[in-house]
C-alpha cells in the first residue's frame, strides 16, 4: 500500500511529477533479533528490491544475509580506508597511434585492503555511489591525479603534453556544483584545463540527459577534455550523441578483444571508429592485449590505444 501510495503523481508547481519508492521488509521471527538487526535485515532486502530496478517489496531471507554482512563490513572498511592510506591511484598509459609515444594516463582507484587484499574498483565504486562515500572518494581522486601529475611534470621539466584521464561517476555529475569543484582543484594546482581529461560511461550519460547536458557544458567551458566512456556498452541514440560536447570515444575492451581475429568485432569496431569520425571525435581503444589487435586497430585509423599490451 505505501509503494502504490507514493507512487501516486503530484501536481508541484504546475509539473506532475512522480516518485517511486522501494522497500525492504524484516520480520520477528524470534527474541534473538535487536532492534538494529532488524533494521539491518530491512535495509538489505530494501537494497535487493532496489537492484531490481523497479518500485516494490522484498521480503528479507537468511540466503541474503551473507551478502549483507560482507556488503556493510566493505562499506564500514571503505569509510575509513582513504585515512588510513590504503587507497591510491594507478595510470595506465594511453598511446598515441601515430606516434608511438605517450599521449597521457588514466587515473585508476586502486584499495589494498588489509584482509581481503585487493578489492577492485568494479566492487567498491558501486558501494561507494550507493552510499554516498563516492563524492568524498571521487575529490580525493581528482584532487590526488592533479597533484601527482604536478609531480610528474616537475620531475619531466615540463617538456610534454601528456594528459591526465580521470573517471567521474554519475552520482559526482548529479551535484550541481561539480564544475565549481573541479574549477577548484584546477585552481589550487594551477594544472592546465587543457590537460584534464573527464571520462563518463556511456550508460551514466544516458541515464539523466538534461542534467548530463548542463553539466557537460559547465566543465567544457573550464577547458577540460570529455570522453565517453565504454562505447558501445550502451543505447545512446547518435543524435544525443552528437549534442554533446565531447571530444573522446573510448571503444570498449569488449569490441576490442576479438579485433583481428573476428571479422565481425573488427567490423563492428571500425563502425564505432566511423561513428566517431562522423562527429569529429577522437577514438581510443580500450584493453588492448595484443600485437595482433593493435595492428588491426592501427589498420582502421583508431588514434588512441590503451592496454596491458603497452602497460
Ligand atoms: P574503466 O574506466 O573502463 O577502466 C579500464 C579497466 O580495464 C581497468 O580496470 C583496467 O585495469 C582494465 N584494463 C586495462 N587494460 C586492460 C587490458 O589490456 N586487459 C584487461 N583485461 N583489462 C584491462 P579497473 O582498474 O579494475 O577499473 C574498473 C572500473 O572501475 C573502471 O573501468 C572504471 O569504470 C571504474 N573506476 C576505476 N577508477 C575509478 C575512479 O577513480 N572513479 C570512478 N568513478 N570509477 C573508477
Ligand atoms: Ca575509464
Ligand atoms: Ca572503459
Amino acid at each position: 500500500r505505501l509503494v502504490d501510495a507514493i507512487s501516486q503523481p503530484m501536481m508541484i508547481e504546475g509539473r506532475e511529477l512522480e516518485m517511486q519508492a522501494s522497500v525492504g521488509i524484516a520480520i520477528v521471527d524470534s527474541f534473538d533479533h535487536s532492534a538494529a538487526s532488524l533494521i539491518r535485515d530491512a535495509d538489505v532486502a530494501m537494497y535487493v528490491a532496489k537492484d531490481s530496478g523497479r518500485a516494490g517489496y522484498v521480503v528479507f531471507d537468511d540466503s541474503m544475509s551473507a551478502r549483507a554482512s560482507e556488503r556493510l563490513g566493505l562499506i564500514a572498511d571503505l569509510r575509513k580506508a582513504v585515512e588510513r592510506g590504503q587507497i591510491s591511484l594507478n595510470y595506465q598509459s594511453i598511446i598515441s597511434l601515430e606516434s608511438g609515444r605517450v599521449n597521457g594516463l588514466e587515473a585508476l582507484l586502486r584499495w589494498d585492503h588489509p584482509t581481503r587484499g585487493w578489492v577492485s574498483p568494479a566492487r567498491f565504486i558501486e558501494l561507494a555511489e550507493e552510499t554516498g562515500q563516492i563524492q568524498t572518494l571521487g575529490a580525493w581522486v581528482f584532487n590526488t591525479a592533479l597533484d601527482e601529475m604536478t609531480r610528474l611534470d616537475a620531475s619531466l621539466g615540463g617538456d610534454h603534453e601528456i594528459h591526465i584521464a580521470i573517471n567521474v561517476s554519475m552520482r559526482q555529475l548529479e551535484q550541481a556544483n561539480f564544475a565549481e569543484f573541479v574549477a577548484q582543484a584546477l585552481e589550487r594546482t594551477g594544472f592546465a584545463a587543457e590537460r584534464v581529461m573527464i571520462e563518463i560511461t556511456e550508460t551514466a550519460l544516458m541515464r539523466d540527459p538534461e542534467t548530463m547536458l548542463r553539466q557537460l557544458q559547465l566543465l567544457k567551458r573550464l577547458g577540460v577534455t570529455i570522453a565517453i566512456d565504454d562505447f558501445g556498452t550502451g543505447y545512446s541514440s547518435l543524435s544525443y550523441l552528437a549534442h554533446l560536447p565531447i571530444d573522446i570515444v573510448k571503444i570498449d575492451r569488449s569490441f576490442v578483444e576479438g579485433i583481428g581475429q573476428s571479422q565481425r568485432d573488427t567490423r563492428i569496431a571500425n563502425m564505432i571508429m566511423r561513428i566517431g569520425d562522423s562527429l569529429e571525435l577522437d577514438t581510443v581503444a580500450e584493453g588492448v592485449e595484443s600485437y595482433d589487435q593493435l595492428a588491426a586497430l592501427q589498420h582502421i585509423g583508431c588514434a588512441m590505444a590503451q592496454g596491458f599490451l603497452f602497460g
